[in-house]
C-alpha cells in the first residue's frame, strides 16, 4: 500500500478539495482508506457528503494528559515551609494553568489551560502532582457514499496532543486498509508545520502540497517544503485558484520549475468549487468538467510515485 498525504502550509489553500477528488477518483479503480488528520479541524468527510451521523462508530480517545493535584501532599507544607512562598508549580507552569486559591491556600489546576507538558512534576518538591490520562479527542470509522472507507479524528475543546491523536488515526486506517488490502491511503493532514502536520507525513510515500498564488500562501509553502525535505519524502505541488493573480501564478511556475519541484497540476480558480463544497460534493462529482484537472493532477502523481 502507498500512502498520499496532501497538505498545505496555509489554511484554506483547498487542501480537502482535492483530497476528496483525488480519493474519489482513485477509489473508482484502486481499494483506498481516507484519513481525515485535521483534529482540530476536521472537514474531509463532510466535503464527502458524510456526516457526523452517518459514521459506523465514533470511539472516545485518550492520548492526552493533564497535571493533577494531590492535595494531602501539596498540604503537608511544613514539610516543605518554602513552597509556600514561593509556589513553584505556579511560577513553573508556562500557561497560567495554576492558581493559587486564597482561602483555602490551595494551588488549583485549570484543566482547560494544562497542556500535559508535565513541567511541574519536576519543579514541586513534595512531589503532590501527577498526570492523569484524560480523554482528549473521538475517532470515527465510516464508510463514505463512494463506496471507501473514511477514518476522522475530533479533538475536544480545549484539548492538545493532536499530534498523539493523528498517530492512533493512522494505525487505525492502518488495520483497515489491511483488512480491505487496500492500494493507497489518502490522508488530509492539517494546515501548518506543526505536531499534527509532523505526524501525518511521517511514513507517507509521497506528499501533495497544495498552494495558491499569493505572497502568504507561497510563504507558508517553502516553511511546508522544509518538513518535507527534512523527512526527505517525495512531493509535488498543485497551485490551486490558478488565475486569481496571473503574474504571481506565473512566477510560482518558474519557481518550481527552478527548483525541480514537479508542478502536479493547476485548479482554476472557479466559483463552482465553492458550489460544490456548498452542497456537500467533491469538486470532480459536483461539476465533471472538472475531472480533466484532478486526472491530470493524479495521473502525475502516480507517474512521480513510480518513479521512487
Ligand atoms: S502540566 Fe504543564 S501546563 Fe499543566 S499545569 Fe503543569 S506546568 Fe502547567
Ligand atoms: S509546588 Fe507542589 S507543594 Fe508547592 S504548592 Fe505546588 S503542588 Fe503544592
Amino acid at each position: 500500500m502507498k500512502t498520499i498525504t496532501i497538505l498545505s502550509g496555509k489554511g484554506g489553500a483547498g487542501k480537502s478539495t482535492l483530497t476528496a477528488s483525488i480519493a474519489v477518483m482513485l477509489a473508482e479503480n484502486n481499494k483506498i482508506v481516507a484519513v481525515d488528520c485535521d483534529a482540530d479541524a476536521p472537514n474531509l468527510a463532510l466535503v464527502l457528503g458524510l456526516n457526523e451521523e452517518e459514521f459506523d462508530r465514533w470511539e472516545p480517545l485518550n492520548t492526552g494528559q493533564k497535571a493533577q493535584i494531590s492535595l494531602n501532599k501539596c498540604q503537608s507544607l511544613k514539610f516543605c515551609p518554602k513552597c509556600q512562598v514561593n509556589k513553584y508549580c505556579l511560577d513553573t507552569c508556562n500557561y497560567s494553568a495554576i492558581t493559587w486559591n486564597m482561602h483555602e491556600e490551595i494551588p488549583e489546576i485549570n484543566e482547560m489551560l494544562c497542556t500535559g507538558c508535565g513541567a511541574c512534576l519536576i519543579t514541586c518538591p513534595t512531589k503532590s502532582i501527577e498526570m492523569k490520562e484524560v480523554e482528549n479527542a473521538s475517532i470515527g470509522v465510516g464508510k463514505t457514499h463512494y463506496g471507501f472507507p473514511i477514518v476522522s479524528g475530533q479533538l475536544k475543546v480545549g484539548e492538545s496532543g493532536s499530534g498523539k491523536v493523528v498517530n492512533t488515526l493512522k494505525a487505525r486506517a492502518a488495520e483497515i486498509a489491511d483488512k480491505i488490502s487496500a492500494d493507497y491511503m489518502v490522508i488530509d493532514a492539517a494546515a501548518g508545520i506543526g505536531c499534527p502536520v509532523i505526524a501525518s507525513v511521517r511514513g507517507s510515500d509521497y506528499v501533495i502540497l497544495v498552494t495558491e498564488p499569493t505572497t502568504v500562501a507561497f510563504l507558508d509553502f517553502k516553511r511546508a517544503i522544509e518538513l518535507i525535505d527534512h523527512f526527505n519524502i517525495p512531493c509535488g505541488v498543485v497551485i490551486n485558484k490558478w488565475g486569481i493573480n496571473r503574474d504571481f501564478s506565473y512566477q510560482l511556475q518558474n519557481y518550481f520549475q527552478n527548483n525541480q519541484i514537479p508542478l502536479l497540476g493547476m485548479i482554476p480558480y472557479d466559483m463552482r468549487f465553492v458550489e460544490a463544497l456548498i452542497n456537500l460534493k467533491p469538486a470532480v462529482v459536483y461539476e465533471p468538467n472538472f475531472r480533466n484537472v484532478f486526472t491530470e493532477i493524479m495521473n502525475n502523481c502516480l507517474f512521480e510515485m513510480d518513479k521512487i
